[in-house]
């Protein structure tokens, strides 16, 4: 039987876990936190294809909404799952840019609608401000957003069910190699363990990983703030991008609010207070464009890390330079994170690459 560790639970690490464990591997999950601590417990969670480019990572994207649709009718039932897509609210300026965009998505098979606010406000949202009735917005029926720790849970256990154990609370210190092929693995207590393969899945922290091998990954991480919100009743319904703020739902009686302009105030803070001047800021924005949240407040705030691969592309698959080894590192590891499981099982399993994951092998990387 193969022995497989899998470093981080994040929603990367667990869909691989589950995936492996469940096709017949001996799986152990190190993570030196608790599951979804990490850059994935600070998402915004949105599943999407629409803004993804050059054409090959809007493939993988695709491929990564479509298995989570998969899973879905797989289990039978997901409560972290929430479809009813995401709109999108064009500024003026920016509409012949949309427009082209579009077209774009449209050719290449991607469901796109335009909507005037009066529409949206009518069937969709009717919470929506927008003083203009003929204001367009873009509807992508088939996105959506998810309940990123709920589903790490459910995929953890899933995979203890099907025999994998997950280590907490210990993270890995020294990863063994002899003949050019991976043989063991050390935490931190001192815990070790004879493994045929690992899988670096410790999103932001994946360069420290791969440096216990010698094996330099290139990151360009940036931070990222959302911001929990209380409401009353439901003012909102699915995903909606607006050009000064960003909100979805986040469970009965919340929203979840995200902008690019607060990240960019963000500069190296990596903790924000609830009632931080930057949480406000995007609250007073959430107001601008939503009705009834008069009452609302904020009750947390959270600045994750996007684990981004230097050259802004997905690294998936097996490191030929030392055997045994494997990453998988994204930005985007919401949407890709159960498409990751499988394709990753299946490569670790059997050799085979999928076409949609081969542009984005790791060894496009010079190794040290
Ligand atoms: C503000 C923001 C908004 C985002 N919005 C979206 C979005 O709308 N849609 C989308 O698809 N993606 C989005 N992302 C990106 C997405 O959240 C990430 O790509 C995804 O969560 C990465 O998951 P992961 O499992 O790779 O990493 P993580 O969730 O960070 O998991 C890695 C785990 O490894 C563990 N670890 C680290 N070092 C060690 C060690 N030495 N030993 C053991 N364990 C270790 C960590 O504790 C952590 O739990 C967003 C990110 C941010 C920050």
């Amino acid at each position: 039987m193969l022995d497989v560790a899998v470093v981080g639970a994040g929603v990367v690490g667990a869909s691989i876990a589950w995936r492996l464990s469940q096709a017949g591997a001996r799986v152990r999950v190190i993570e030196r936190s608790r599951p979804a601590a990490g850059t994935s417990g600070a998402s915004f969670a949105w599943v999407n294809a629409s803004a993804k480019s050059p054409r090959d990572y809007f493939e993988l994207n695709l491929a990564g909404l479509r298995e989570h649709q998969r899973l879905v009718e797989e289990l039978g039932g997901a409560p972290w799952y929430h479809p009813g897509g995401n709109l999108v609210w064009v500024a003026e300026d920016e509409l012949p840019v949309m427009e082209r965009r579009v077209e774009e998505l449209l050719s290449w098979g991607y469901w796109a609608e335009w909507q005037s606010a009066q529409d949206v406000q009518a069937n969709l949202e009717p919470g929506l401000r927008c003083a203009d009735p003929t204001a367009r917005l873009v509807f992508y029926p088939e996105e959506a957003w998810v309940d990123v720790p709920l589903l790490v849970g459910t995929l953890l256990d899933l995979a203890r069910s099907a025999g994998a154990e997950v280590i907490e609370g210990d993270p890995v210190v020294a990863i063994e190699v002899a003949g050019g092929q991976v043989h063991g693995l050390r935490l931190r207590s001192g815990a070790a363990f004879a493994v045929h393969a690992v899988v670096n899945a410790a999103g932001p922290w994946a360069g420290r990983i791969a440096g216990l091998l010698g094996l330099p990954l290139p990151l360009a991480p940036s931070a990222g703030l959302v911001v929990r919100v209380a409401v009353p009743g439901e003012p909102i319904r699915r995903v909606l991008h607006t050009p000064i703020v960003n909100v979805r739902p986040d469970g009965p009686g919340h929203v979840l609010l995200h902008h690019d302009d607060a990240d960019a105030q963000l500069g190296d803070r990596r903790e924000v207070e609830a009632h931080d001047p930057l949480s406000w800021m995007l609250l007073e924005r959430a107001r601008q464009v939503l009705d009834g949240l008069e009452e609302a407040d904020v009750v947390a705030a959270t600045v994750g890390i996007r684990p981004i691969p230097a050259d802004e592309r997905s690294c998936i698959g097996a490191v030929s330079a030392v055997g045994g080894y494997y990453e998988a590192v994204t930005h985007s590891g919401v949407t890709l994170g159960p498409l990751i499981g499988r394709l990753l099982a299946q490569e670790i399993l059997t050799g085979e690459v999928e076409p949609v994951a081969a542009p984005f092998r790791p060894d496009r990387f010079p190794r040290g």
